[in-house]
């Protein structure tokens, strides 16, 4: 015997939503955390400015929200500076 489907009903509260921005549109969140020397058992590469940051130095440690395998160890002024230079123009 065939199989009957409820007709779709489209949900009302759905229909005033508006609608998803693009990701693209979104402003990029990052959390952000503080690494402690003492959590700093190896050296990273900053990505501000190409340096080390050497075992034992507190850093930060900037994770996106929506890629968190994209996580980046930075120097303090260089995230710092970072920030300015991505939202600077908009404040
Ligand atoms: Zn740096």
């Amino acid at each position: 015997m065939p199989l009957v489907l409820p007709p779709a009903v489209p949900d009302p509260q759905l229909g005033h939503l508006p609608p998803r921005p693009a990701a693209a549109d979104l402003p990029a969140m990052e959390s952000v955390g503080l690494v402690q020397p003492y959590q700093a058992r190896k050296r990273y590469l900053c990505p501000g400015c190409q340096g080390y940051i050497e075992m034992g130095e507190g850093h930060l440690v900037v994770v996106p929200e929506h890629s968190p395998d994209l996580r980046r160890h930075w120097h303090r002024a260089c995230w710092h500076r970072e920030r300015r230079r991505r939202h600077g123009r908009r404040h």
